[in-house]
């Protein structure tokens, strides 16, 4: 018997398990239909051809097979976006200089972090060409909004490269954000000027005869590293900003020398961290539709956070504005935005599947971040504090809500 490995399957039945738990945009559910009835169709001629049957394909395989080949087609989620003004179609509203702003603020990043007479953390946000990148970072941010705004939308309405440029743009106006952005970036240099990566780089000639980049930015890449005959840029996400020593000297491991198995877990790991995922979810905050939406299908945010809030507070935390996220999330269940007092709750809890007791949970973790607020250290920003560890695991079904929450998202990511 043959064993027929097809490609691509897997990778087909997760998408399509992706878009249907976000509902199908009108106008797509017909490339939907053609692209589920197509890859059912390839799977089964090319079993035909080694006259064999799906059921034979590894169970992975098979899995995904089934899963698309018993999908209702006739009776698909569809959303109805475009006509929803609150959540306007990407890309409705252009801009057309957001990217070579931020790559002017990326170098102008660059030089400040280069030339600083000493890298001593924290980084001073007073010196005047810091201010002045804050201003201009600032100024931009406000001016794409105030474009949006004009357009009778939000910067969610951007085409997704302008709009995540916009987002950092945001996200870096904020002083402690830059501060600690920047602060990173002096810790990158810092490790990169120690004598093993001096004589790593020389070994590799990839040093004098080469200027080293390294940005932190905000996209779907969690790191790329491109190296040309004149310049070597290691572009990481912005997740990575506040990252501990060992981190940032994985990353490097990981980006500058091959093989590096363990130093690509221990990146991988640090990306699935809470630390991480806090920035990623502050900055994805910042291009949420303005829409406040707290009755969902199985669960009201107000009732909720009126039960937590009495049993765990004592009633004493103020209301702050509660949401549901407009999109499901894999692992990142909720989000505490303190400049907007929002705290935000992911729309893949409400749902019948998730007990009372796991978004108790998570909106109990939330109100701590509320309560307790983040600590600065040397320019590193800590939201997950030991008395915030400590206070979470005073919540009664402490073990069982995490271990939910992972089971979760496994089968999310999965
Ligand atoms: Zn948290």
């Amino acid at each position: 018997m043959h064993t027929i490995k097809i490609t691509g399957v897997v990778a087909a039945a997760k998408r399509a398990r992706e878009k249907l738990q976000g509902g199908i945009a009108a106008e797509h559910v017909d490339d939907f239909r053609r692209s589920v009835t197509r890859t059912i169709t390839e799977v089964e001629r090319i079993c035909a051809e080694y006259k064999a049957t799906p059921a034979q394909l590894p169970s992975a395989s098979y899995q995904a097979y089934q899963f698309l080949k018993t999908l209702d087609l006739a009776k698909l989620p569809v959303r109805a976006e475009a006509a929803d003004p609150a959540k306007p179609e990407a890309g409705r509203v252009r801009i057309k200089n957001l990217l070579p702003i931020c790559a002017w603020a990326q170098g102008e990043i660059n030089r400040i972090v280069t030339t600083a007479p000493s890298l001593a953390l924290p980084v001073a946000i007073d010196r005047p060409d810091v201010a002045a990148l804050l201003e201009f970072l600032t100024s931009n941010a406000d001016i794409a909004e105030k474009i949006c705004v004009n357009a009778k939308a939000t910067p969610a309405a951007l085409p997704i490269q302008s709009r995540q440029a916009y987002q950092w743009l945001r996200y870096l106006s904020d002083p402690d954000n830059l501060a600690a952005h920047l602060a990173t970036l002096a810790a990158f240099r810092q490790t990169l000027a120690e004598p093993f990566w001096t004589e790593h780089l020389r070994v590799r000639n990839m040093h004098n005869a080469h200027t080293v980049y390294i940005d932190l930015c905000y996209s779907n890449v969690l790191y790329r590293f491109t190296a040309t005959t004149k310049t070597i840029t290691l572009r990481a996400s912005e997740g990575f900003s506040g990252a501990p020593p060992e981190v940032i000297e994985a990353l490097l491991r990981a980006a500058f020398t091959p093989g590096q198995t363990a130093a690509k877990s221990e990146v991988q790991a640090y990306s699935d961290s809470d630390d991480f995922l806090e920035i990623i979810a502050e900055i994805e905050s910042l291009a949420e539709p303005p829409l406040q939406q707290q009755r969902g299908q199985h669960y009201d945010l107000n009732v909720v956070f009126d039960r937590v809030n009495a049993l765990y507070f004592r009633g004493l935390v103020e209301r702050p504005r509660l949401t549901w996220s407009t999109m499901h999330t894999a692992r990142k269940m909720g989000h505490y935005q303190p400049h907007a007092d929002t705290v935000m709750i992911s729309l893949t809890l409400d749902d019948a599947r998730a007990p009372a007791f796991v978004i108790d949970f998570v909106m109990y973790h939330e109100l701590l971040h509320k309560q307790l607020g983040t600590q600065t250290v040397n320019g590193r920003r800590y939201s997950h504090t030991p008395t915030f560890r400590a206070a979470e695991r005073r919540y009664p079904r402490y073990q069982e809500a995490v271990a939910f929450m992972a089971a979760m998202s496994r089968a999310r990511t999965g």
